[in-house]
C-alpha cells in the first residue's frame, strides 16, 4: 500500500495543509489524483508517495483516523520537477500564500490542480501499416504519399487525397493514431546577424565568465548592446548541452525581439507569454518538458517552466512592473529567478539602462555582481530638449503639441525619417465633468474616473472594463447641462496630429488598438517597413523597440505621473522618460528627443534628460530615505475587501492591533472600491521582513475567520 500526502485544490486558506490518502499503485510527486473531500470530489496533487508493508486496516490503526482511497490517478507523469516542487513551498512560505494558489500561479491552465476536467487537445495522424493489400493506383499514390511524410496529420491526407483517404483507413493500408496537439504557436524567424562585439562588450562577458558570482546586474544605457551581451552568452551555455531562459517584460515581447532571439537560435526555442491561449501554453509547457526546446523567451511565468538543466537566465528590464504578479501569489519574478539560478548553479543576469533602486542599492553593496556600460553602440545619445507646458500654453501654443516639437516633426518629416509621439493615457479624453456641479463620470463599480473614447462611443472604465454610452444626466446631481472634457488621451493626439500634418502617415498603438491578436505585430511591423512615418501611442511603445529611422521621439505629459501619490511615481516617471528616450537615434543616425512637461526643474525629468542614473538614484535615496521607502525598508501591504464596507474596516483593525514587533503598522485606510468591492488596507514597513512575515503567519493562524478576502503583497510595487 502507498501512503499519499496530498494538497487538495480548495480555496480556503485554513485547508492550507496535505491531507493522507491511500493507494494500491505509487503515484509520483508531482502527479494529480481524483480523489473525495468531504463529500466532494476534488482535484489533489501529490506532494509525497511513501510504500508500506502494512494493509489498509493497519495503516488506520497506527494514525487513528479513517484514510480513503484515492479514486484515480489523472497524469501518469509528474507535471513538475522535484525543483518546482520545492519551489513552490519556498512561495507559500515567501509570501504567505496556500501552497496550491502556488502550484496553480506555475502550471498552464490546462494541468492546474482544478484544470484536470479540461481536455488536452489530440490530433490525428497516420502512417503506412505492414500490411500488403491490393491498392487501387490512386490509393497507391495516396499510401506512398503518407509514406514519405508520415506521421501525417490525417486531415493533411484528407486535403491531398478527399477520395483516397478513407479507403486507407478502412484498407488498413494506414494505421491512425492519436497524439497531444503540437507546434501551434508560430512565429516568424528573424535574420539577424551576428555582430562582431565591441571591446567593452567582450570585457562584460569575459567579467561575466570568470566570476563565481551567482547574481549580476548589468546596468547599461539603452543601445549599449546589452541583449547581444547576453544572446552570445546564451549560445555558449547551449553549445554545453543546458537550457536558457531569457524573461521579458509583458510589453517587450515585441516581434522584434523574438526574430532577434528566434534568427540565433531558431528550432531550440519556444515562446510563453500572457496572450497564448491555454492549448499553447500547454504545448510550450510540454516541449520544455520533453526537451525538445532548450532556449525560451518568456514573460514572468515562464520562470516556472519544467527546465531541467538550466544553465543561463536573463531578466531584461528588470525594472519593470509586470514582473510582479498582482493576485496571490503575489511574487516577484526576480525573487523566482534567484531561486532557481541558485538551484540550478548557474548565473541569472539582471539587465536595465534603469535598475529599480532596490536592485542597484544591492549592487552597490556587491549583494549583485554590477556592472556598468555607459556608451551607446552608435557612440552618440540623443539630444534632449525639454519644453516647459505651462509655458508654451501661456504664448497659447496648442496645449498638445508644442510648436517647439511640431517644427521638429516637420523637420524629420521633411527627411523622410520616422518619429515616436509617446502620451501615457489612451481614450479621447481623459475624463468628464458636469458642467453644473464639476463631478466627473465615474465608474459605477469602482469609484475612478472612466475615460471618454470617441471612437467607441462610449466611456470606459480602465479598472475593470465597464462601458457605459454617455448618461444624459449627470449621475450626481442630475443635471441636464452636459459634461466638460477635461485632459486627453491617445486618440486625441492622434486628431490633433492629423490636422497639423495631413500628409503624415499615422500609427496608433495602445490597449484599444491592439485587443485582437497579431495587431500588435502588424502595427510595428508596418512600421518598421516604413509604411508610416509617426506612430503614436502609450508607454507600450516606449520599450524594446529598435527602428533605425527613428530620429524624433516626442514625449507628452512626461511628467504626468508625477501627480500619482505612490513613493514610486518619481522613479517609473524616470523610466519612462528614459526608456523612450533610448528609442530616438539607435543606428547610425543621430537622435533627439523632445520632453513636454509641467514641472521642467523636477529631478526625475533632469536626470532623464541628461540621460544620468547615478543623478537620479542620489536624489531618489535621498527622498526614499527620508520616508522610510524601499530600499531601506521593507514592506507588507495587507488588503481585506468585501462588499462590505464595515466589515473590511473592522478585519483591518483587528490586524493592526494584533500586529507587533519592532516594525510600524501604517492604517487602517479606505481604498477607492474596485468590482464592486469595498478594500481597507494596513501596511507593515520595516527593516527585518522574516521578522514582519513571522508577525503576520501568527496572526492568520491565530484568526482563521477573518482570512476571507484578505491579500498579502509582500514588497508591493505600488501603493497607490
Ligand atoms: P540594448 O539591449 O542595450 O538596448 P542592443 O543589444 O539591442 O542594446 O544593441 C543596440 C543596437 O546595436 C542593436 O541594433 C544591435 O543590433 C546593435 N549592436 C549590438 N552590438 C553590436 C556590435 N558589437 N556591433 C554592431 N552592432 C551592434
Ligand atoms: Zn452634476
Ligand atoms: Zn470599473
Amino acid at each position: 500500500m502507498y501512503i499519499l500526502q496530498c494538497w487538495i485544490e480548495h480555496p480556503v486558506r485554513t485547508l492550507d495543509q496535505t491531507f493522507t490518502y491511500l493507494s494500491e499503485t505509487e503515484v509520483l510527486r508531482g502527479c494529480r489524483v481524483r480523489a473525495v473531500f468531504g463529500v466532494k470530489s476534488l482535484v489533489a496533487f501529490v506532494g509525497d508517495c511513501a510504500y508500506t508493508e502494512e494493509t489498509r486496516q493497519q495503516i488506520e490503526r497506527r494514525l487513528g483516523m479513517k484514510l480513503r482511497m484515492i479514486d484515480e490517478i489523472i497524469d501518469e507523469r509528474p507535471l513538475i520537477t522535484d525543483e518546482l516542487y520545492e519551489m513552490a513551498l519556498w512561495m507559500k512560505e515567501t509570501t504567505l500564500s496556500p501552497a496550491i494558489s502556488c502550484f496553480a500561479a506555475m502550471l498552464p491552465a490546462k494541468v492546474k490542480p482544478a484544470g484536470g476536467e479540461r481536455k488536452i487537445v489530440m490530433e490525428k495522424y497516420v502512417s503506412v501499416s505492414d500490411t500488403e493489400t491490393n491498392l487501387t493506383p490512386k490509393q497507391l499514390s495516396a499510401w506512398l504519399y503518407v509514406q514519405e511524410h508520415q506521421p501525417l496529420l490525417y486531415s493533411d491526407l484528407r486535403k491531398e487525397f478527399p477520395n483516397q483517404a478513407r479507403q486507407l483507413v478502412e484498407k488498413n493500408a494506414v494505421t491512425v493514431f492519436e497524439k497531444e496537439k503540437r507546434g501551434s504557436v508560430k512565429f516568424t524567424a528573424g535574420t539577424d546577424e551576428k555582430p562582431q562585439l565591441t571591446d567593452l562588450q567582450k570585457k562584460v562577458i569575459q567579467e561575466i565568465e570568470s566570476s563565481a558570482d551567482t547574481v549580476y546586474l548589468l546596468r547599461g544605457v539603452t543601445g549599449s548592446g546589452k541583449t547581444e551581451i547576453y544572446l552570445q552568452l546564451a549560445e555558449k551555455v547551449l553549445n554545453e548541452g543546458r537550457q536558457v531562459l531569457i524573461l521579458v517584460p509583458e510589453i517587450a515581447l515585441t516581434p522584434q525581439m523574438i526574430e532577434r532571439v528566434s534568427a540565433r537560435f531558431g528550432s531550440k526555442l519556444a515562446i510563453y507569454h500572457s496572450s497564448l491561449n491555454p492549448q499553447e501554453k500547454y504545448e510550450q509547457y510540454r516541449m520544455v518538458m520533453n526537451r525538445e526546446a532548450s532556449v525560451v523567451v518568456g514573460t514572468r511565468s515562464a520562470v516556472f517552466l519544467p527546465f531541467e538543466n538550466l544553465g543561463l537566465i536573463v531578466m531584461d528590464e528588470e525594472h519593470d512592473s509586470s514582473y510582479k504578479q498582482d493576485s496571490q501569489p503575489c511574487y516577484h519574478c526576480r525573487d523566482a529567478a534567484v531561486f532557481r539560478a541558485q538551484y540550478n548553479h548557474c548565473k541569472l543576469i539582471l539587465a536595465s539602462a534603469t535598475p529599480t533602486l532596490e536592485s542597484y542599492a544591492r549592487g552597490l553593496k556587491k549583494v549583485y555582481h554590477l556592472i556598468v556600460m555607459d556608451e551607446r553602440i552608435n557612440q552618440t545619445l540623443p539630444s534632449v530638449t525639454i519644453v516647459p507646458m505651462r509655458q508654451s500654453i501661456r504664448n497659447q501654443e496648442s496645449y498638445i503639441l508644442s510648436d517647439a516639437l511640431k517644427e521638429k516633426i516637420t523637420e524629420r518629416l521633411e527627411k523622410n525619417e520616422q518619429v515616436i509621439l509617446l502620451l501615457n493615457r489612451r481614450g479621447y479624453h481623459a475624463r468628464l465633468r458636469c458642467r453644473h456641479c464639476g463631478e466627473v463620470i465615474r465608474c459605477p463599480h469602482c469609484d475612478l474616473a472612466m475615460s471618454w473614447h470617441r471612437d467607441s462611443g462610449k466611456l470606459k472604465c480602465h479598472t475593470c472594463g465597464t462601458e457605459i454610452y454617455l448618461p444624459r444626466t449627470c449621475p450626481s446631481c442630475g443635471s441636464r447641462e452636459g459634461f466638460m472634457p477635461y485632459g486627453f488621451g491617445t486618440e486625441k493626439l492622434e486628431q490633433e496630429v492629423r490636422t497639423f500634418f495631413p500628409s503624415a502617415r499615422i500609427l496608433r498603438m495602445d490597449a484599444d488598438t491592439t485587443s485582437r491578436k497579431n495587431s500588435h505585430e502588424k502595427i510595428l511591423r508596418s512600421f518598421a517597413d516604413h509604411e508610416a512615418d509617426i506612430l503614436l501611442g502609450t508607454q507600450m511603445i516606449a520599450k524594446g523597440l529598435d527602428f533605425a529611422l527613428v530620429t524624433l521621439v516626442g514625449i507628452i505629459n512626461g511628467d504626468d505621473g508625477l501627480a500619482r501619490t505612490d513613493f514610486r511615481s518619481c522613479e517609473t516617471t524616470f523610466d519612462l522618460l528614459m526608456q523612450a528616450s533610448g528609442r530616438s537615434g539607435r543606428s547610425k543616425r543621430t537622435g533627439e528627443v523632445v520632453m513636454q512637461v509641467f514641472d521642467p526643474d523636477h529631478y526625475a525629468v533632469t536626470a532623464a534628460a541628461a540621460q544620468d542614473y547615478d543623478a537620479f538614484f542620489t536624489q531618489e535615496m535621498h527622498f526614499r530615505h527620508s520616508g522610510q521607502y524601499p530600499p531601506y525598508t521593507y514592506m507588507i501591504a495587507v488588503t481585506f475587501s468585501s462588499v462590505k464596507q464595515d466589515e473590511t474596516l473592522q478585519k483591518a483593525q483587528v490586524f493592526k492591533e494584533g500586529l507587533t514587533g519592532s516594525f510600524k503598522v501604517i492604517g487602517v485606510i479606505s481604498l477607492l472600491k474596485t468590482h464592486d468591492l469595498y478594500r481597507s488596507r494596513i501596511i507593515l514597513k520595516g527593516r527585518n521582513l522574516d521578522e514582519m512575515r513571522a508577525a503576520l503567519r501568527d496572526m492568520m493562524a491565530a484568526n482563521p475567520n477573518l482570512l476571507k478576502g484578505i491579500r498579502i503583497d509582500i514588497n508591493p510595487m505600488y501603493l497607490d
